[in-house]
This record gives structure tokens, C-alpha cells and sequence, in this order.
């Protein structure tokens, strides 16, 4: 199937050559135009990795076969998506137990290999700006990949200390630069690289965040898991609630959606960088800067992902009334962690900012999940301080909290990054 860019609608170009590009022209977004048609009560008796494999597979079209699709997927998706109880009514989607505890595992983990076959063993660049958790996905995915630089940048102080540790502390082919500045700052940096066209092509530079078009599709495929897990009785009757920094994780719910999983409504929850909340009820875009939260990850003011959800509501495959965007300030937040404690699930600030939409969104009757997009350990400070209880730290974490950041610091500076870059292509 052929990918269109969003705003050259000109450029038309296969699912391998965008995963490769990462961005077309003028920085669109890489997006189908039309959607494949699924058989979901077949899909939903599967297993997670044949399953997958059938819906990538239909999403990517015959420029990999099923069985090259089949064995990307069992490399990629080598962990559980288990849905867990909270109350009658509530559960969350736990998608943290990949090798470094957030969601952007599935992403980062079946981008390497998509990368790996659209590169064809061509060297080549991944620059990619982390507001916490893509980081240590994208870096653990490539780390000693042969042929594979990877470089991500960081807003410095910005992010929790577990976090930091477990992508600066690889070395080897993983630079990591501390960026003085907030992350859409970082963000911004990336994209004059990729304006850059010189320097793109010198080191072959590629991307890794969430517009790459791989970590997108990735993604549809859990919310397909979290369906497969609800009782069959309940299934017309699901709401989720997607706690969202740069809204590829709410796209990839909206596709799933958009290929008839179904999906009652969606709740985009946002802290209180709630450009999207604010968009929603007033039809004007105005991001502020942005402020630090305890769901750091989610500290966007400009997310990157937004057109394409404004694409799938123009062609007409999703509504206005599908989505619900709810901002959850800190007090809240806090009082989420605590709620959630006291009902035996321990979860962290992410995960909170999704349940409190989710409660306040949730309807008589309807069933809603939640999506628990990092381990509550990855924030062990801020959970500690509001539940005043230690929580145990898993053994990645463990090993990793008492080994030396590699992480250069930088300033929020193009010709700065550039010369870091281009140091790279001699070493
Ligand atoms: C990245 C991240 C988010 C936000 O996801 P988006 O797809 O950027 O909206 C939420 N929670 C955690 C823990 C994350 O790492």
C-alpha cells in the first residue's frame, strides 16, 4: 500500500521507502489515504504475534511478505500486553513489560527491524529527540546493531534519573546529548537536521520518534490485544483512555478504530500541557510553552503526531464524537496514584492521568481501559513521594541505576548538534 505525505500529496512513496525517510517534504507525515478491511472476530481469537503479523501485513501491503512480516513481529513482540483489573468496570492495558518498561518498546523494537529491511545493511544515522521513555526504546532496539549510529537528544534535568540511566549509560554505537532546553526544544533541533538536506544524506540520517510511519502501525496492534482480552459481552461497550504527549499513541487507537476494532469512544488525557483539550473545545491551536509535570513523558506543548488525526477525521473514518479530550492537572494526578493504591494497583503519573479521564469520561454501563504506558518503578521518586512507600526497583532498573551517564551536554544550539553529528561520520 502506498504512504501520502500529508502536505505534499504528490509524494507518494512505499512502506519501506517511508520508514527510511521517516519525514517527506516539507516535513509531512507519511499517512495512507485508505484503509485495508479486517476480519476482527477472526483477528481477535488469535494469538498477539499472529495477529499482528496479519495486520501489518494488511497495513504494509505486498512489499514484504506475510512470512518476512510474521518474522519481524516474533522478533519485535517478544512480551506480553496483559490486560489487568482494577475495579468492575476499569482496567488497565499494562504495555511495560518490554526490556525497558514503557510502551515505546512495541514501537522502537518492530521500527529496528522494519529499519533493518528498508536499509538492506546500508549504514546509517537515527536522530531522535526523547521526552523520556523513546530514548532508552529506540536505543536498547539498535544498540549494536552492525551499520547503526544512533543519537538522541534529551531535555537536560527534565527527565526522571531511571529514565535518563537507561539509555545513557550504553555507550558503544548510543551518543547521547543533554540538551539545555525543554523537549519540544529538542524536538525543534531534530527537525532542522532533517531540513538540513546536505547532512541528511552525508550521514544517511533517519529518525526514530513517533512520525516514523513503523512505530505507528506498531502500535494498533495492542489495542487489538487489550479487545481480545475484554469478555465478549462487554466488547460494544469500550472506552480507553490514551495518555498522550505527542498523540502517536492516540492515533494508532484512532486506526485501530478506523479498521473497525471496536472502540466506543477514545479519551485523549493530556496534563496540564493541554494544547489538544484547549484546540478541542475552542477550534483555535495555540500551544503555550511548555511546563514540567510529574508525567514528564508527556510534556509536549506541539505534538508531533496531530495532523494525522486531523487526516483520519477528514476522510471521514473517524467523528468528532469519537474523541475526548480531557486535561488532568497535577492535584489530580496525584490523587489518581493514590485512588489507584488504594484499590490495589500500583501504577504511576502516566497511567493516572489516563484513569482520571477515564473517570470522568466513563458512562453508566460502559467498560473502560486505560493504558499503562510505563512501569511504576521508571518513576520511582515521584511515586514514592506521593504514596510515601518504597516500591522495589526490577532488575533492568537496578543494574543500570548504579552505572556512570555517558550523556554529552549541549545547548539548544543547531550548530552545535551539527558539529556533534558530523564527529560521528569520522569516528
Ligand atoms: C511517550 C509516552 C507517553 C506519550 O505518548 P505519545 O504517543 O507521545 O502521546 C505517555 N506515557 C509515557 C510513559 C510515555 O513514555
Amino acid at each position: 500500500m502506498m504512504l501520502t505525505n500529508i502536505k505534499v500529496p504528490a509524494e507518494q512513496v512505499s512502506f519501506l521507502q517511508a520508514v527510511r525517510q521517516g519525514l517527506g517534504q516539507q516535513q509531512g507525515l507519511f499517512f495512507p489515504t485508505s484503509w485495508p478491511k479486517l476480519d476482527i472476530d477472526k483477528l481477535l481469537g488469535m494469538s498477539l504475534v499472529e495477529r499482528s503479523s496479519a495486520i501489518l501485513h494488511a497495513l504494509i501491503g505486498d512489499e514484504l511478505s506475510q512470512a518476512e512480516v510474521a518474522q519481524m513481529v516474533s522478533s519485535a513482540f517478544t512480551f506480553p500486553a496483559p490486560l489487568v483489573p482494577v475495579t468492575d468496570d476499569v482496567s488497565c492495558l499494562e504495555l511495560f513489560h518490554g526490556p525497558t518498561l514503557a510502551f515505546k518498546d512495541f514501537g522502537g523494537r518492530f521500527m529496528a527491524q522494519a529499519l533493518a529491511k528498508a536499509q538492506g545493511g546500508k549504514k546509517t544515522t537515527i536522530v531522535t529527540a526523547t521526552s523520556g521513555d523513546t530514548g532508552a526504546a529506540v536505543a536498547h532496539a539498535f544498540y549494536r546493531q552492525p551499520g547503526v549510529q544512533v543519537v538522541i537528544l534529551f531535555p537536560k534535568g527534565k527527565i526522571s534519573s531511571l529514565q535518563e540511566k537507561l539509555f545513557t549509560t550504553l555507550g558503544e554505537n548510543i551518543t547521547t546529548l543533554a540538551v539545555d532546553g525543554d523537549f519540544d526544544q529538542c524536538q525543534a533541533l531534530v527537525k532542522q537536521v532533517f531540513d538540513h538536506k546536505a547532512l541528511v544524506e552525508k550521514l544517511s540520517i533517519n529518525s526514530a520518534n513517533s512520525i516514523n510511519i513503523s512505530r505507528l502501525f506498531a502500535q494498533i496492534c495492542y489495542y487489538f490485544e487489550a479487545v481480545a482480552q475484554v469478555p465478549a459481552d462487554k466488547r460494544d461497550q469500550i472506552v480507553m483512555a490514551v495518555p498522550s504527549g505527542n498523540f502517536g499513541n492516540l492515533t494508532a487507537g484512532l486506526i485501530a478504530k478506523t479498521l473497525g476494532l471496536p472502540i466506543k469512544r477514545m479519551v485523549a488525557a493530556t496534563n496540564a500541557n493541554d494544547t489538544v483539550p484547549r484546540y478541542w473545545r475552542s477550534g483555535s491551536w495555540q500551544p503555550k510553552t511548555t511546563v514540567a509535570t510529574l508525567s514528564n513523558a508527556m510534556d509536549v506543548a506541539a505534538p508531533n503526531n496531530w495532523p494525522r488525526v486531523e487526516v483520519l477525521l477528514t476522510q471521514g473514518v473517524i467523528n468528532r464524537t469519537d474523541i475526548e479530550a480531557v486535561m488532568v492537572d497535577e492535584d489530580d494526578t496525584v490523587f489518581g496514584v493514590r485512588q489507584l493504591s488504594q484499590l490495589g494497583y500500583l501504577s504511576e503519573p502516566h497511567a493516572a492521568v489516563a484513569f482520571k479521564a477515564l473517570k470522568r469520561s466513563l458512562q453508566q454501563g460502559e467498560y473502560g481501559i486505560f493504558l499503562g504506558t510505563a512501569h511504576p518503578a521508571k518513576f520511582k521518586e515521584q511515586v514514592e513521594n506521593i504514596l510515601g512507600t518504597p516500591i522495589a526497583l526490577p532488575e533492568v532498573l537496578a543494574r543500570c541505576a548504579s552505572e556512570q551517564g555517558l550523556s554529552k551536554d549541549i545547548p539548544a544550539d543547531f550548530a552545535v548538534l551539527q558539529q556533534e553529528l558530523l564527529k560521528l561520520e569520522q569516528a
